[in-house]
């Protein structure tokens, strides 16, 4: 019988995941991670934020497969061998989560409610001006499945879109820019940026004073990524020249944000704790077990990272 430990260092109650996904596995014994515990010689991993030690551990793993969609984590791991197979959640519910997160942010600036909440608080009546589309052009950094689902809802609303990804793809309603000599040319029409790419080596501090001073004036910056794109003190440095006019953050490099970050005290920023697109369990838990079902017939299940690319 396959052994899969069952390995995550976040809150959950491992037990809410196990009891489902060994009912849809019954082929497979899956074993709560311990961090005392002795080797369990487990083939299989199923994880979220595992801790650094399990293929130290559990040197016979052969393949990974992650509960959420980054896997900056897991490339992380000690131990972790070139043909380890690691395998990604896709979606499961969290690409409309994410178009709505952005969608949100952007009507907020774009419609003026943030301006709307301070007359409010000022008890003062005055209707702003007419919202033009044609000057905030949305800029999607990645169009994988969160950043195609963010594209396409803000096309939807007739706002001018682009997207940049590594290969060109066509898109119905969004200019496609593709690869790092397309960035300048992308950055340079956009004005409101979201990001949602996966971390790695190509992608670390990609939000930085640089590529932030080569969008539109009054940028605004959405970061649904990781806290790991964006260089902090870039971000004030073009606040504070009035290069860009807000952000709204959802990822950070240390969470929980510090409470002596100074993004905390900033008018400018909106911060949520990451929780743009949560995985919904059910769907979380079909679609992993339909995964692990696949491997085990000697298959290549959906979502597996590419590891040359990191993503
Ligand atoms: P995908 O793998 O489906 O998409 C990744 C996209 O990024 C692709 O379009 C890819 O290009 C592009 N890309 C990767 N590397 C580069 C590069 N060097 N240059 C240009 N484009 C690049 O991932 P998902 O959409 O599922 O998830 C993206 C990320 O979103 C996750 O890794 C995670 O970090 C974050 N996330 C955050 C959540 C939150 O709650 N805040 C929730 C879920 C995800 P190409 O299409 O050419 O391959």
């Amino acid at each position: 019988m396959t052994k899969i430990i069952f390995a995550s260092t976040h809150s959950v109650a491992p037990q809410e995941w196990i009891e489902p996904l060994q009912r849809a596995l019954p082929q497979t014994q899956i074993i709560a991670w311990s961090q005392k515990a002795a080797s369990v010689g487990a083939e299989l991993a199923i994880t979220w934020n595992p801790p650094q030690n399990l293929l130290l551990r559990e040197p016979t793993i052969k393949a990974v497969f992650n509960l959420g969609a980054g896997v900056d984590a897991l490339l992380q791991l000690q131990g972790l061998r070139p043909d380890t197979l690691l395998v990604r959640l896709e979606d499961a519910g969290m690409a409309v989560q994410m178009a709505e997160y952005a969608l949100h942010a952007l009507l907020r600036i774009t419609r003026q409610f943030r301006d709307y909440d301070r007359q409010q608080r000022l008890g003062c009546w005055q209707p702003l001006s007419d919202i033009r589309r044609d000057e905030w052009p949305v800029g999607v950094l990645g169009l994988g499945v969160m950043g195609l689902r963010v594209a396409q809802i803000a096309a939807s609303f007739e706002y001018p879109v682009a997207g940049w990804s590594r290969q060109a793809h066509t898109v119905h309603d969004v200019q496609v820019f593709a690869g790092s000599d397309a960035l300048s040319a992308f950055l340079a029409r956009t004005r409101i940026l979201v990001n949602t790419l996966p971390l790695t080596p190509q992608t670390r501090d990609i939000l930085n004073a640089h590529t932030l001073g080569q969008l539109r004036p009054q940028a605004y910056l959405i970061n649904v990524g990781r806290g790991e794109h964006l260089v902090d003190e870039d971000l004030l440095r073009r606040l504070d020249d009035g290069h860009l006019i807000g952000a709204t953050l959802d990822v950070f490099r240390e969470e929980p944000l510090p409470l002596d970050h100074p993004f905390w005290r900033d008018e400018r920023i909106v911060i949520t704790p990451h929780i743009a697109a949560a995985s919904l369990r059910d769907e979380t838990i079909a679609q992993m077990a339909a995964k692990i079902r696949c491997y085990l017939a000697g298959e290549r299940p959906s979502g597996v990272i590419r590891r040359d690319l990191n993503y």
